[in-house]
Parts: structure tokens; sequence; C-alpha cells
């Protein structure tokens, strides 16, 4: 299935409500085996599913609600507040930044997921908030990654450290890293290279990358439009790297953005920010009520 079809399977289950006379445990058991079944398909997590399922039956209990209480409300809310817990990727303090220290995050993904494009505006954003960010660029895979690097930095006056000649991209990130340590920098943002596909090189090289800079945080920049593939890609770089948090691209697009919930479950880790177009300020902290306001439609 493709992932964009999520939300819609959803709202079509939860719409097949408004369509019978009476909502009963039987209408409630098929509407929530349409959605169980639209979110297995989406490659969300069995045992997130099965507790969705759970939870909403506990909650709308039939027998117990009272006569004349709209139903299809109670069980859309239900569902509504499941989804957005299926979201919860835990302790968002985690993924806070300490002032007064000096941060190290590292940023990994597949080539073309928005990567390098949002590394600058998170250091731009966090710029904008007074710290004093660098940006280093540790992919000695792509030619031309360091020349965009370069010219994003350029653009939102960051510094910036990478190498022509260097082809090793772990002493590349400690340089950059020890660099901008020694400059006072209080944020040091490390790019990382990706590739076409998940492939053993890549995980071997992001281990490499944080054993050499020892990061704070490792953020998995996620194309908010990437279909079934979006669980073992975020479960292969969780598994790699110690990622703790999570920034979908794209989502300006057609994207509806239901890979989001299978990166936040295979990661267990919370979705921080959302990327919203090619530029610098479409960067937008994510909000978990609208992000599936929105997938419902
Ligand atoms: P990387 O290979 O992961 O470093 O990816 P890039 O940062 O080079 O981005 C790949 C492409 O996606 C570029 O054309 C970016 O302009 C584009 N891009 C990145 N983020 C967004 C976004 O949030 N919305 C849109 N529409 N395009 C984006």
């Amino acid at each position: 299935m493709v992932l964009a079809e999520l939300g819609q399977r959803i709202s079509q289950a939860l719409g097949s409500l408004n369509a019978v006379p009476v909502v009963d445990e039987a209408v409630l058991d098929a509407c929530l085996k349409e959605i169980a079944t639209a979110l297995l398909q989406a490659d969300v997590n069995v045992r997130l599913v099965a507790n969705l399922r759970n939870n909403v039956k506990k909650r709308v209990n039939m027998e117990q609600l009272a006569s004349g209480l709209n139903k299809q409300k109670v069980i859309e809310k239900a569902v509504f507040d499941e989804l957005c817990s299926m979201l919860d990727g835990g302790d968002p303090k985690k993924t806070e930044l300490k002032k007064g220290k000096t941060n190290i995050v590292m940023f990994v993904g597949l080539q073309g997921a928005g990567k390098t494009t949002t590394c600058t505006k998170y250091a731009f954003l966090w710029k904008k908030k007074g710290f004093k960010p660098a940006m280093v660029c540790a992919d000695t895979f792509r030619a031309g990654a360091f020349d965009q690097l370069k010219q994003n930095a350029t653009k939102a006056q960051i510094p910036f450290y990478g190498s022509y000649t260097e082809t090793d991209p772990a002493i590349i990130a400690q340089q950059g890293v020890d660099r901008f340590k020694k400059e006072g920098r209080d944020l040091i943002i490390v790019d990382t290279s990706g590739r076409h596909k998940q492939e053993e090189a890549l995980f071997e090289e992001m281990r490499q990358v944080a054993a050499a800079v020892n990061p704070q945080h490792v953020i998995f920049v996620m194309d908010g439009s990437i279909g079934q593939a979006a669980f073992d890609q975020a479960k292969a770089f969780h598994e790699s790297v110690d990622v703790g948090q999570v920034i979908i691209t794209k989502l300006d697009g057609h994207a509806k953005g239901g890979g989001a919930l299978s990166a936040v479950a295979a990661t267990r880790s919370p979705i921080t920010f959302i990327g919203t177009g090619e530029h610098m300020h479409e960067f937008e902290s994510f909000e978990t009520q609208k992000f599936v306001g929105r997938l419902l439609g």
C-alpha cells in the first residue's frame, strides 16, 4: 500500500460508521479491523497496531456509552488520540540542546532524503535562537556534497568545514568538530553521506563517524513521501547509530507522511521537525495533533 493512502483508509473506515443505522460492537470491530489492516500494510509495527485496537476498544465501551451519545464521534476521538500516542516517541526533553555546552548533532539518512538541506535549516533555526552553529561535511561519497553544504552554509552565514582531498569521512568529521570546539561553537552539526538504498557500507561508515565525534544527538532524516520502506529504513539506521529523533522532509508535496508513524515506531524516537519546502525557513516544529489531523484529512 502506498503510505499516502494510510490516512485515507483510516478516514474511510471511520466514515463507514456513519453509513450504518446502529453502531454496535460488531460495527466497531469491523472498523478497527480495517484501520489495523491499513496500519499493518503501511508497515506500522504489529504490536503498536494491536495496542491501538485494544486501547480504542477499552475506551469505547459500547455497553457503557450512554444512549443518545454520538458514538461515531467518541470512536473518532479515540482513534485520533491513539494515533497521537503512537507518534509519541518518548521524552522530548532528550532532544533539547544544552546552552553553555558543546552540542554535537549528527544527521543521518539516505541520499536525497534532504539531509544537507535540513542541516542548514536546523542550524539556521538555532542560530536565530542564540546558538552559535557550525556545519561539518562528512560526506565524501557524493561528488559535490561539500560544495552544496558550503553554498547552503554561506547563504545562512554559518561557518562550515569540509575537504576536497580527504576521503575518510570519520577523519573529516573529527577534524571539523575539533576545530569548531576550539572556536567555541556551541552547536556543531555533522552532515553525513547517504546511499540510494540501505547498505552495510553506509551503516559501517555511520558507526565510524559516530565513534569519531561522539554526538549527543543523532537525527534521522526521512523523506516523507517514501512508502513502505519507512519502517525498515528507520530501523536499520536506529540499529547502527543511536538515533534519538526524526525529521520528516518534503511534507509540502503530495505526501501525507504516513511513513512518519513507522519511523517513530522503528526508532522509538520523537519527530522534532518537519521540512515543508526547499528554502531555509520552510521548517516547522512537529506538532503531533496537527499532523494526525492532516493525516486523516
Ligand atoms: P541529501 O542527499 O539527503 O543531503 O538531500 P538534499 O538536502 O540534497 O535534498 C535533496 C532534494 O530534496 C533537494 O532538491 C532539496 O531541495 C529537496 N528538499 C529537501 N527538503 C525538502 C522539503 O522539505 N521540501 C521540498 N519540497 N524539498 C526538499
